[in-house]
């Protein structure tokens, strides 16, 4: 990586961004507090908090007591929650997810539409279809006025398959669509926003860290595991979700974790984990072609409790192998099947631990609510860009 200078510009708005998200991440904290945690000095950090209060992005929120000073009150600093709002936007197989939130991620609406491929009647191109499908959506969650005269900051999108989140675009999905697909620019021409283009897991993970009670006790390292319809992962350092060199890091589901099995249709290999618990591989098993994946594993824990096991097993070793490889802080495993019933223990119990002290959790998020992931990567490039003055 290059060495490159900050002039005084990119020094507002970095130590903005420093503010905005440490006070998200705190829910609430003071000006002295702020000073020492960014390392700034009291009088640098009572200028940007006083701009960001004048702009309406942070607001007072009564006095805390400090820790170790009798009778000293200091005066804690908050997001104003409705200071704009977040457009979040999910794009899977199963549907496109468009949901509103505040600025403090608080949900305001959701509109689910059915999947890219069905979405013929607005028109031919990937892109042009999904521009239209949000417009509709946004046009129900926020009435006749544009996004932007209604508030909306920022607007991120979490896609499946690889993601060139540079330029926002959709590099492979052969799930949705024929080659790649540019996304961010045709969403932000049309909605006068920016906007934000991630891989659908990638923006998950953020969204489990900003979003969830990991919010203020950010892990050092986390590794997010989304099951359903396939398997994703996201391994995040320091909060930072890592693309890889090619937009391609996180593929759990597609290392071999056995020697026989399907061809898998996405990576072309046998033995992956995808292709071993996919919905799509246990919907052919049960004869269940189009159920969810929750209902494909209960009923392969009542049909076949040892391919149930067996399914645990293969996870297990996934994870196993994955905990080796970047020792991680927290293992978050995201999805419906984890919610309820026996998996989530199933797999936790199989995992070879060497006496690592690393966590493994059910996510905090709601496996209804895909779009938040897109929610998620808005709020931080919002935050990442200072908090810049809406349209
Ligand atoms: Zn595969």
């Amino acid at each position: 990586m290059k060495a490159r200078g900050w002039n005084a510009p990119d020094l507002r708005k970095r130590n903005r961004a420093g503010i905005l998200n440490l006070v998200h991440s705190t829910r609430n904290i003071a000006r002295n507090d702020l000073a020492l945690e960014l390392g700034l000095t009291r009088a640098s950090v009572t200028i940007l908090v006083n701009e960001l209060i004048d702009e309406g992005l942070l607001e007072e929120a009564g006095t805390q007591i400090a820790e170790g000073r009798v009778g000293r009150r200091k005066i804690a600093l908050r997001i104003r929650p409705e200071a704009g709002r977040i457009i979040g936007v999910g794009i899977d197989q199963e549907r496109v997810q468009v949901l509103l939130t505040d600025l403090a991620g608080s949900v305001l609406g959701v509109r689910d539409l059915p999947p890219p491929a069905t979405l013929a009647r607005y028109g031919d191109e990937p892109a042009e279809r999904i521009v239209h499908a949000v417009a509709e959506a946004t046009g129900e969650l926020l009435g006749p006025a544009s996004p932007c005269k209604a508030g909306v900051l920022w607007m991120g999108v979490g896609v499946t398959g690889r993601v060139d989140a540079e330029h926002g675009i959709s590099v492979r999905e052969p799930r949705l669509w024929n080659g790649p697909v540019s996304l961010a620019d045709p969403l932000a021409l049309h909605f006068g926003v920016p906007t934000s283009v991630d891989n659908n897991v990638r923006a998950l993970a953020l969204a489990e860290l900003l979003l969830t009670e990991a919010r203020g006790s950010e892990p050092a390292g986390l590794l997010f595991v989304k099951y359903g319809p396939g398997v994703g992962a996201s391994w995040t350092v320091g909060g930072v979700p890592w693309a890889g060199a090619h937009n391609r890091s996180g593929e759990l589901g597609h290392t071999v974790v056995a020697a026989e099995g399907p061809v898998c249709p996405y990576c072309g290999r046998v033995g992956c984990l995808e292709s071993l618990v996919s919905a799509r591989t246990l919907g052919i098993r049960l004869a269940r072609p189009r159920s969810k994946i929750e209902e494909l594993c209960h009923a392969l824990l009542e049909i076949a409790p040892e391919e149930f096991a067996q399914l645990a097993s293969w996870f297990a070793l996934a994870l196993g192998n994955a905990i080796e490889l970047y020792d991680p802080t927290t293992v978050a495993l995201y999805g419906a099947p984890f919610r309820s019933g026996p998996l989530f223990d199933e797999i936790a119990d199989r995992v070879e631990s060497n006496e690592r002290p690393c966590e493994i959790k059910r996510s905090n998020l709601d496996p209804e609510l895909p779009a938040l992931g897109g929610a998620a990567l808005a709020l931080e490039r919002f935050f990442l860009a200072g908090g810049p003055k809406p349209c």
